[in-house]
């Protein structure tokens, strides 16, 4: 049975599953949404998916003054385990900024429009011009967390009233007194960084084919990610570095086209896709749901920026730090409920 007893509940159940359902917005089991209500922060639970709110438990309900406590004390709420229902779920690595957020309903999402811009060095004043008359703050890269969270108050402190947060190399946060208001305003921001993907040459299937030769590789389901290999300025900007943190987390930390003089069949079987300079991308049996939408979402926010762009990529130490154990535990949790994706 699902949590519906308190009228914010279903109504931020529906909006994640929204939220979940659209891949420009949410990729996988990124993102999560929370409510307060009553002095209990309920918060989506780590690895749990937005797309799946409307059928399957998703929210766990932790004491907000005692969570508020645990960070500024300096603990992370991150990660406890709860029991709901018999079933154990873990706290959302994002919990901390959930809390020290002051409006009711917070939704934290990886559009990728946001992210398009959120990857500048420029970014903060090409987005002070898009967001006049908003409250909103730029947030520069931290880890997710407690080191987020302390950002996200420091930011905040001195205008209680912000309730857009832009977050560099990673995301969007949005706030609302209610459901309703947080999800207008998350749609006038998207309107507002709105950017037209630059249309990719079509794959070369035939030839893609080939390259692959027959050792598993096969065309993905979904041919927007074939502009990883066809389009020239995405293959520039992939081969420079990490962007954001999913792109390690559920990719790879180093990824690049493959020229076409290096054919498939002798790519390493450890590689669950391959992107193939000017024919497109090929993947295999062990490409996850998971890693799909993140290769798809990766495709989405490379058409939005042009060669010329400056970015901001991710340092080494940044990568390294991303690329931790608890960064394993958690693709697994993400991935524990998605079956392989049927690729073809
Ligand atoms: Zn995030």
């Amino acid at each position: 049975m699902l949590i519906t007893a308190d009228s914010e509940i279903a109504p931020l159940l529906e909006l994640s599953a929204r939220l979940g359902s659209n891949p420009l917005l949410v990729q996988a089991g990124t993102g999560n949404t929370s409510v307060k209500i009553g002095g209990v922060l309920w918060i989506k639970a780590s690895g749990k998916w937005l797309a799946h709110a409307a059928h399957e438990e998703i929210l766990v309900p932790l004491d907000l003054a005692e969570t508020r406590r645990c960070v500024a004390q300096g603990a992370d709420p991150a990660g406890q385990h709860c029991i709901l229902r018999g079933r154990p779920l873990r706290t959302s690595v994002e919990t901390a900024m959930h809390s020290v957020l002051r409006h009711r309903v917070v939704l934290h999402v990886h559009s990728v429009n946001t992210i398009a811009w959120a990857v500048r060095r420029d970014a903060a004043a090409l987005l002070a011009e898009r967001f006049a008359g908003l409250c909103w703050k730029w947030i520069p890269y931290v880890p997710s967390g407690l080191p987020l969270a302390r950002e996200v108050e420091r930011a905040t402190a001195g205008s209680p009233e912000t309730n857009i947060l832009v977050l560099a190399n990673h995301g969007l946060v949005v706030c609302g007194d209610d459901c309703g208001a947080a999800e207008r305003l998350l749609q006038e921001v998207e309107a507002r960084v709105a950017i037209e993907p630059r249309p990719a040459p079509e794959p070369d299937c035939g030839l893609l084919m080939q390259f692959a030769g027959t050792s598993g590789w096969r065309l993905p389901a979904d041919p927007s990610v074939h502009a990883l290999g066809t389009d020239a300025w995405s293959r520039a900007l992939l081969s420079k570095g990490v962007l954001y943190p999913c792109q390690a987390i559920f990719l790879s930390p180093r990824m690049r086209a493959m020229p076409r003089s290096f054919p498939g069949a002798s790519q390493p079987a450890t590689n669950s896709f391959l992107i193939v300079e000017g024919l497109g991308v090929v993947v295999n049996d062990e490409m996850t749901v998971s890693a799909f939408a993140t290769l798809t979402g990766l495709a989405q926010v490379l058409q939005r920026i042009d060669g010329s762009t400056p970015i901001r990529y991710l340092e080494e130490p940044e990568v390294e730090s991303i690329m931790s154990v608890d960064t394993y535990r958690y693709r697994e949790l993400v991935e524990t409920n998605s079956a392989r994706a049927f690729a073809s």
